[in-house]
């Protein structure tokens, strides 16, 4: 838990706070932008929420946050509702898990929700509430892994939720050996017929990202959108395994349509498919100019 005595000076005085435990995932700053700023190599409350809005954001934060580096004065009712909050919708039967964990560096997981059997992608970090609410919302039938960073509390949301998981043979090992299904090659995957596996080695070895619906992508570490740039990229400095074969894999992703990038690390981005097919051609050439 957060510690006043941990405070960073940085922080607003007032109710909510980040202690020095943060480790800069970014989170905060995403889910709760009114409030969470970047100060020093890790977050700040810069200013304390001013609405309602506001403060039901920062309280998310402090549930999703991997550290438990957010510290709030908020009652025990209204912490316990943001707990029950998760999963939170982002647009028709997707929704975003909080509950990151420091296993995966604090990378984002989704719910899909649909009658065939719901899709867990990328695991969360170990709760019983969390799991709870997803039992409520119909299970998981899969727990789709993009890679192996984001693996985290795999095991215990297979042993939770009875879920299939699945990830690619480049990323397997130690504790992803006894995945359910182990993928292998570099063909796209058709789980379903409104679920597509396409792998995209380069970040690892075995990255994929999962097309639901030809409409929302799970890009894993893969591909994600860049406040500071202003245009969908990908991480030159956390390219673990080949930035050429990175920069061909994106070459593949452009031939797809979809209208949503939802990434384990950095932000989301939504658009139509002309802009995110003008994305997706910027990004390709900013990586072209990094090899
Ligand atoms: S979510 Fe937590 S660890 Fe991540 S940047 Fe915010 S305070 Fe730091």
């Amino acid at each position: 838990m957060a510690h006043p005595k941990r405070r960073l000076p940085g922080n607003a005085a007032g109710d909510f706070y980040v202690d020095e435990t943060c480790i800069d995932c970014e989170t905060c700053r995403w889910l709760a932008p009114e409030t969470f700023f970047p100060v020093a190599g890790q977050s700040a409350v810069l200013r304390q929420p001013g609405s309602p809005e506001a403060r039901r954001q920062a309280l998310l934060a402090a549930v999703a946050c991997p550290t438990a580096s957010i510290g709030t004065l908020a009652a025990a009712p209204e912490m316990a509702e943001a707990r029950a909050a998760f999963p939170v919708p982002i647009a028709e039967e997707v929704y975003y898990c909080g509950y990151h964990s420091p296993k995966s560096f604090g990378a984002a997981s989704y719910l899909i929700v649909r009658p065939e059997g719901n899709v867990l992608v990328d695991s969360p970090r170990r709760s019983e509430t969390l799991a709870a609410r997803i039992e409520s919302m119909g299970g998981a039938r899969w727990l789709f892994l993009t890679h192996g960073d984001d693996v985290a509390d795999h095991g215990f949301w297979r042993e939770r939720l009875g879920c299939e998981r699945i990830l690619h043979v480049g990323d397997a090992g130690g504790s992803t050996l006894d995945c359910e299904r182990i993928l292998s090659g570099g063909d796209t995957v058709e789980l379903a017929p409104d679920l597509r596996i396409i792998p995209v080695p380069g970040h690892t070895e075995g990255s994929c990202a999962l097309l639901y619906r030809e409409s929302f992508l799970f890009t894993g570490d893969h591909l994600a959108w860049s406040e500071r740039r202003g245009h969908l990229y990908a991480f030159r400095d956390a390219c673990w395994h080949s930035w050429r074969r990175q920069t061909e894999s994106m070459g593949k992703l452009a031939g797809y349509g979809f209208e949503w990038v939802l990434p384990g690390h950095g932000r989301r981005f939504h658009s139509d498919r002309e802009t995110m097919r003008a994305q997706m051609e910027e990004c390709l050439e900013w990586m072209r100019g990094r090899g």
